[in-house]
């Protein structure tokens, strides 16, 4: 017979606990790869302007604009449509 004791699954919580461990020590290096300064860009790396400290203070690692956020993510959502004459169709 088997004696499993009070704790039949404790290996398999040290084995998640590791698991878990490992995955924050990833999220954490990722992260500071994220945001090598730890702070927000004060101007936009795609069309320059000055980025709003609101924005700045929620988003800390942010880089571009509301206006160009907005257009990536515009991009980003319609893809294959064809919405503002893309600059392919001005090399016909
Ligand atoms: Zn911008």
């Amino acid at each position: 017979m088997a004696e499993t004791g009070p704790f039949p699954d404790i290996r398999g919580e040290v084995v998640l606990r590791r698991l878990l461990e490992d995955t924050i020590a990833d999220a954490v290096k990722r992260a500071r790869v994220d945001m090598p300064s730890g702070e927000a860009a004060k101007y936009c790396a795609e069309c320059g302007d000055e980025i709003p400290e609101a924005r700045r203070r929620v988003l800390p690692a942010t880089r571009i604009c509301v206006v160009c956020q907005s257009a990536r993510d515009a991009d980003r959502t319609n893809v294959g449509i064809n919405r503002h004459g893309s600059k392919y169709s001005q090399l016909r």
